[in-house]
Order: C-alpha cells, then structure tokens, then sequence
C-alpha cells in the first residue's frame, strides 16, 4: 500500500478515523457490531441516494436502508461480481463522485483483464489509519521510519524524508545490492520491514548467503499468499514474527494477523462475510464477499473478492483483545486453483513446495485438463533430479495421477512477476475459459 499526502488533507476526518480505529478492536462485540451496522447503514442509505445501480437494485428487491437494523436483512442484497462492474461501470459511480477527489484504480490484471473503480479522499485517508494501526504491532507511531520491499521503488532503493520511508526494490535485490540494503536499513534506524512474502523470503536467503544479521521483531508481509515456508524463513533469519496482512486493491476487505497469531477480520473498514456457491452463509470454506465501508465514489456492496476462506468455529476469543471476528484461514483465489480431469478443484499447491530452499522461484501453468507445468527457477544447491523426485511424490499426493506432470527449469528473467513484482504462483488456462462461461466459478 502507498499514500500520497494530498489525498489525507482533511484533519477532522483523518482524527476522527484515528481514534475510532483505535478503540474499536477492543469494543465489546455487541457494541463493535452494532458499530459495522450502522456504517453499512450509512453506506447503503448514501448507495440509494446517489448510485444509480443501487437505486433501482433496491427497489426492486424492496429493500429500505433508512430501516436498515439486522445483517439478516442486509444480506438480502444480492452479490455484486466483478462482471458487473465491468459491464455497469457508469452505474455504480455516485453522482457526486467528483466532490470526493476519486482517482482511478485497478487491480493488478494478474488474472485476466485488470479490473477499473473509483477509490476516493475517505477511502484513502481509512486505509492509512488501517495500515497505522496495524503497524504500531511493530511497536511502532508515526514518525519513526519504516522500509518496505516490492517493486515500487525508482531504481535500487529510494528514501522519503516526508513519509520516513526506505523503499528498496525487489526487482533489483542480488548478492550485492542485498549490502546496499543492509546498511541503507541500519543508517535510516529503520523500526519494521514490510513486503511481499516472495521478497521478503529472497531478503532471508541473501541475508544468510552473505553472512548478514538483520533483526525485527515485527515484519508485515502482504499483496501475496504467504506460504508455510517462506514465513519459517523469515522468522528464523530475522528472529521477529510476520504479521500476515490480507487487503486488495478494491478496499473493502481487511484480515490481519494478530500478535497471538490470529487473523481477524476487520469490520470497521470493510465488512467481510463468507458464502457459499448459493451465496448463504457458511462455516466451510467459501466465498469472501465484502463490503467497503468508505467509498462514496464508487461503493462496492456485498462485493464477491473471488478470495475463498473459512471462519474459525473454534475460537471465539484472542488473547491479543481483538473482539474482530476471527478467520481460521484465507486459502487464496479462485483463479489459483488446478482443475483435475475429474472435475475437482485443488488448490494450496505451494504446500508442496515447503523445505525446499534450493528453489529460488516455483510457479504451476496448467494450459489445458490434462497437463501441469512445473516451473523451477533453482538456487545455489539446486539439484534437479533430487527435488523432480521429491516434488512428484508431493504434488501426486495432491493431484492425483491423470493429470501430467511436466518439469521445466527457468531463468530468474522468466519469472512472471506483475508490474509492480508480485509472484503469481498458479495460472491456470482451463479455470479462466471456464470462469468466461460460468461465472459460477467452484
Ligand atoms: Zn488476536
């Protein structure tokens, strides 16, 4: 997540977002409840005033958001997919959209067509507070420098005064520019490190190729699944815990890991419901549909994110005294699953790939039902033929044996890293064909 300063100048708003953020983690859950109702109250009342789309969607289903007061009755409203927004994109825009300085947005276009909506002033200024608060678990409070690696940064590395922010590029990081970074993070007396898991994990193995000790007791990590091995890694190389935050570029969903080690879902920002292919709801793995708490220009209502995770059935209280609903897993996207001959979706094949240091990069392509590349990119003590063996013996038992397995080495270049770098780990040819004719996805 980046900011620009122009897009927080209002103080009231921005204070007032401050210290409500502050405390409601720690509301009771009635009152926490009762507080997400009345901002999706106040988001569907704006909705029916100055969206066209939601205008005539609620009076067709008879829905009044004036007497809005159980979620029984909000989840009425039916699932918005993203093919609406393509399709009705006028529609969903307010008629006042101007008022609230919206840029245009998109999602990063890994999977298909880059998806385009407004996000405006409010959305913007709640999702700095969102990201202050999760950072003072670093311990951390605005002023104090932070570091982030992905790739955004213009060239190597880039420092703001203003912002008191070290940007480092992951495009770039090597055996040599990982000194470069070391002692940039040691001379800015840099509190926590945030980034993609991929580059993070990289960080870890330069660190310990070069003989480097780098330590935070707090790392972020998000944009990306973070996977069983990589967050190992990086716990043991920088001796601290990864806080796994999962957001999107839509902003109406926030999930973070708490200090205790739980993911709790963030209701005053986004409020987040899962689903299953009949839109009820469901404690088995399903649909997140979120709604965004902020947006005017463009508010996305009961938004299905196409993410798939499960609600904790276990675990009603955390011991960090987050009273958020708490999420037992977020198993990815839809668009990161494997369809088998049989018709069965698998998803979570990174899980294969755990203990596997010697293994730079790995990425999965399955161009049609009956084959599967294996994409290899190899590090240092790469040794083919024993990982080829080793992988097949875990991805069979994951995907069975109709499918063909083909292993294929590459070059670090050959990597599919997004424009602004993040590993897209599963790509599947058979699921987008299908998801153009079904929208039905699982
Ligand atoms: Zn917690």
């Amino acid at each position: 997540m980046d900011f620009r300063i122009k897009d927080y100048f209002s103080p009231i708003f921005l204070t007032k977002t401050y210290f409500s953020m502050k405390k409601n983690p720690k509301l009771p859950k009635a009152k926490l409840e009762q507080v997400t109702l009345k901002r999706l109250k106040k988001i569907c009342v704006y909705a029916n005033e100055h969206v066209p789309y939601y205008k005539k969607l609620f009076k067709s289903i008879d829905f009044n958001p004036e007497t809005l007061s159980s979620f029984e009755e909000f989840e009425r409203i039916p699932i918005l997919d993203k093919s609406v927004i393509r399709d009705k994109f006028d529609e969903l825009v307010s008629d006042e959209y101007q008022k609230f300085s919206p840029v245009i947005s998109e999602t990063s276009g890994s999977t298909g067509t880059p998806l385009q909506f407004y996000l405006d002033k409010r959305i913007n200024a709640a999702t700095f507070m969102l990201f202050n608060r999760t950072w003072t678990m670093a311990p951390w409070r605005i002023g104090l420098p932070q570091a982030t690696i992905s790739g955004y940064a213009e060239g190597e590395w880039h420092y703001s005064k203003l912002k008191k922010i070290l940007y480092l590029s992951s495009f770039h990081l090597d055996n040599k520019t990982i000194h470069t970074y070391y002692d940039l993070i040691k001379k800015y007396k840099v509190r926590f490190l945030r980034g993609y898991p991929s580059s993070l994990y990289r960080m870890a193995q330069l660190l310990v190729e070069e003989n480097l000790e780098l330590h935070f007791d707090v790392l972020f990590s998000g944009a990306e699944t973070l996977l069983p091995y990589q967050r190992e890694l990086i716990e043991k190389v920088f001796r601290g815990k990864v806080i796994d935050h999962f957001t999107h570029w839509e902003r109406t969903a926030s999930i973070c890991e708490c200090l205790s080690g739980h993911l709790h879902a963030e209701n005053d920002y986004g409020y987040h419901e899962i689903v299953d292919n009949d839109g009820k709801k469901t404690m088995d793995v399903g649909r997140l549909v979120c709604t965004g708490l902020y947006n005017r220009a463009m508010p996305l209502i009961r938004y299905d994110t196409r993410d798939l995770a499960q609600w904790d059935s276990e675990t009603t209280t955390c011991s960090c005294g987050s009273n958020f609903p708490i999420v037992k897993k977020i198993i990815g996207r839809i668009e990161d699953f494997v369809v088998l001959p049989n018709g069965r979706y698998i998803g979570r094949l990174d899980a294969a790939f755990k203990f596997n240091e010697n293994i730079r990069y790995a990425f999965l392509y399955q161009p049609d039902l009956y084959h599967l590349e294996v994409n290899l990119c190899p590090g240092d003590n790469f040794d083919f033929e024993y990982e080829r063996v080793r992988l097949e013996s875990e991805l069979r038992k994951r995907v069975g044996d109709e499918i063909k397995l083909i292993y294929k080495i590459v070059e670090e270049e050959d990597v599919p890293f997004s424009p602004v770098g993040k590993l897209r780990f599963m790509k599947s040819d058979v699921l987008e064909q299908e998801q153009t004719t079904n929208q039905e996805g699982i």
